[in-house]
């Protein structure tokens, strides 16, 4: 079973993003280390002891759907009540309406252990924090005072309505209409799919920001607003009101994550009311909804890649304890009785390191990205927002991906337990395969990256966190730690392997060669994630304490040697692999 990995994450954030300085000078509001390691242990139990064993069973029973109304598997809504009590909602919420205000880097740790015991569990809330930021951000003072509170507390959940049929990853083609009533208020029309959450029994109240078109709107993006479209309409003394008319028309048969239900919802069809029409609330201004939900989209995308960390941190665990159990075959050094524990063997070890030093690479992206993010509202915020603005579809996109590499080698070493579903390997296979599908493709962020943040301040941006990174190479080389040796020489060509892809890239823009660009964005994203995590590697054994060090020495030598040499293919694929898919794509069209 799960245990959360307090002492690594707690490192990670101190010693690998720079919460540690910011909690030092007190620029983490009022975060200290000791507080830090107290919520971090808290969230960790409550992931191991509270969320986990109740995995499976929402793996197995999934959620049911009766008359619009869906039910959660057996103790999920205690759970998730539960939860809501410790304040775990609330954590970075603003203290207005009762949050914390603490960091997003915070959160994210915390967020990666819930996901770990559970993703169909953490995505729920997930997208409730997408909504609290939409809100708090843009909502006009009545609207937040309405629901801000209920929702930072997680009394109501939030979800979030983009995908129409026709409309996912380009939003051009979003059809659902919005009608004024002339009093401040919508009816708002239209069907969406796909929505997280968008019924359940958890809560008595779900608060929906949906997109839609108002009347006479410019076509395409420009034409698109938000609304908050409550299922219960709230009475002027804050107790629910008349039931809205939007409701679950059906729900997703999955691949995985089988507790959360993720519904197809139609509002305005008149089911719930004489007139037909979901009442709903403008969020922002008139034809400015993708605005708003591009303000809160670096959060949202990061939590979605702490979602792959989780998932490869749980299946690395139960990896790990199977290959010490499972004997099989001689090993060298073992001289026990009877066949050696796998863990022996090379190659189940080599399996295991990657699957740890994958984990461990994503996650310093990840909460790096966090700490940025924090940092957007600081002195120097035009330099971290460019940062965070960076790091996000790599960490969404990298960490998502290496969710399911490293579950899929979890399975591996299971061998044919693995593919039977008793261990539970399976399931983090099943589950981790949607991170890099929702919250925008890990094809869409790559284009982002390529096309909107590496030219961000000419370049600078990109060229600035390269820069750092050589100053880990540095600092590593300065070091006399024997372990450590070498390691410096072989962590430079990976960072010259993504200084010249990134001006290879930047040049192909710039030519207007957008193609070329595009065509290598997804392994040139891969390369930026295995070249900035082996420095964040290097990072994390260097800070560490004496009885950590020798680990963390190694996980960074096993990571330098092991895994980034396929920065310099990937570099390869980059700069000539566009070349190849001319004319090649002829292949690919049907008659
Ligand atoms: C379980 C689940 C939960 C979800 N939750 C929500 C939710 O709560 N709210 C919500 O609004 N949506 C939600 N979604 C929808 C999700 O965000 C979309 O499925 C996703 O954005 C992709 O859209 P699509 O399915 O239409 O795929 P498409 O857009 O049709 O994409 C298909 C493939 O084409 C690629 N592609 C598309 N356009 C381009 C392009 N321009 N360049 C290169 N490649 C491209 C994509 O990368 C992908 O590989 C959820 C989906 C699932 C499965």
């Amino acid at each position: 079973m799960y245990r959360a990995p307090i002492s690594e994450i707690a490192h990670t954030l101190k010693h690998v993003t720079g919460l540690g300085t910011a909690m030092n000078n007190r620029s983490a509001g009022e975060l200290s280390s000791d507080l830090l390691d107290a919520i971090v242990e808290e969230a960790g139990k409550f992931a191991s002891d509270e969320i986990a064993p109740l995995s499976a069973i929402g793996d197995v029973q999934g959620t049911t759907l009766q008359d619009g109304a869906v039910t959660m598997p057996e103790g999920w809504s205690d759970l998730y009540k539960r939860w809501c009590k410790g304040g775990w909602n609330a954590l970075t919420g603003p203290a207005e309406f009762g949050g914390q205000d603490l960091p997003m880097a915070l959160q994210t740790a915390a967020f990666e252990m819930w996901n770990s015991g559970s993703l169909a569990f953490g995505i729920g809330p997930t997208l409730t924090i997408g909504a609290i930021e939409a809100v708090n951000l843009h909502a006009s003072d009545e609207l937040k005072s309405i629901y801000l509170e209920k929702l930072v507390s997680g009394e109501w959940t939030g979800t979030m309505n983009l995908t129409e049929p026709q409309s996912g990853s380009d939003l051009n083609g979003l059809k659902s209409r919005a009608e004024p009533l002339g009093d401040g208020r919508y009816r708002i029309f239209g069907q969406k799919i796909f929505i997280t959450y968008g019924e359940h029994d958890m809560t008595d109240n779900i608060v929906h920001l949906v997109l839609a078109r108002l009347p006479d709107a410019p076509p395409g993006q420009r034409g698109i607003s938000l609304f908050l479209v409550p299922k219960f309409l709230v009475n002027d003394d804050g107790s629910l009101g008349a039931r809205n008319d939007v409701f679950c028309h059906s729900v997703e048969h999955k691949l995985g994550i089988h507790a959360s239900p993720t519904c197809t919802m139609i509002y305005g069809d008149g089911r719930f009311s004489e007139e037909a029409g979901a009442i709903g609330w403008l969020v922002g201004e008139e034809n400015r909804g993708l605005a708003c939900m591009f303000t809160m989209m670096n959060n949202a995308r990061l939590l979605v890649g702490i979602q792959g960390v989780a998932v490869a941190e749980a299946a690395t665990q139960k990896a790990v304890a199977y290959a010490n159990e499972r004997r099989q075959g001689k090993a060298d050094g073992w001289d026990g009785e009877g066949m050696a524990p796998i863990v022996l063997h090379p190659d189940v070890q080599r399996n295991l390191l990657t699957m740890k030093a994958l984990t461990a690479a994503a996650r310093a992206i990840c909460y790096n990205c966090a700490h940025a993010i924090d940092q957007s509202a600081s002195e120097d915020g035009a330099h971290w927002s460019d940062r965070a603005a960076l790091l996000t579809p790599i960490a969404k996109a990298f960490s998502t991906d290496i969710g399911c590499d490293v579950a899929s080698i979890g399975v591996q070493v299971h061998g044919g337990m693995g593919f039977v579903e008793e261990t539970g390997a399976a399931q983090f296979m099943r589950d981790a395969r949607i991170a890099p599908i929702y919250e925008g493709t890990n094809g869409i962020q790559a284009i982002d990256l390529v096309t909107r943040k590496l030219p961000l301040s000419g370049g600078d941006a990109a060229n600035g966190y390269i820069t750092e990174l050589r100053e880990i190479i540095d600092q590593t080389r300065e070091s006399n730690r024997q372990e450590l040796a070498g390691l410096a020489d072989a962590l430079t060509p990976a960072l010259d392997d993504l200084q010249v892809s990134t001006d290879y890239l930047l040049r192909r823009l710039e030519a207007g060669d957008r193609s070329s660009a595009l065509s290598g964005a997804m392994p040139y994203l891969r390369l930026f994630g295995l070249a900035s995590g082996g420095c964040y590697l290097a990072k994390s054994a260097l800070a560490s304490s004496d009885a950590d060090f020798s680990e963390r020495a190694g996980l960074a030598r096993f990571a330098v040697f092991n895994l980034l040499p396929e920065t310099t293919s990937l570099r390869r694929v980059v700069e000539q692999g566009a070349q190849s898919l001319d004319g090649a794509g002829a292949m690919l069209k049907t008659a």
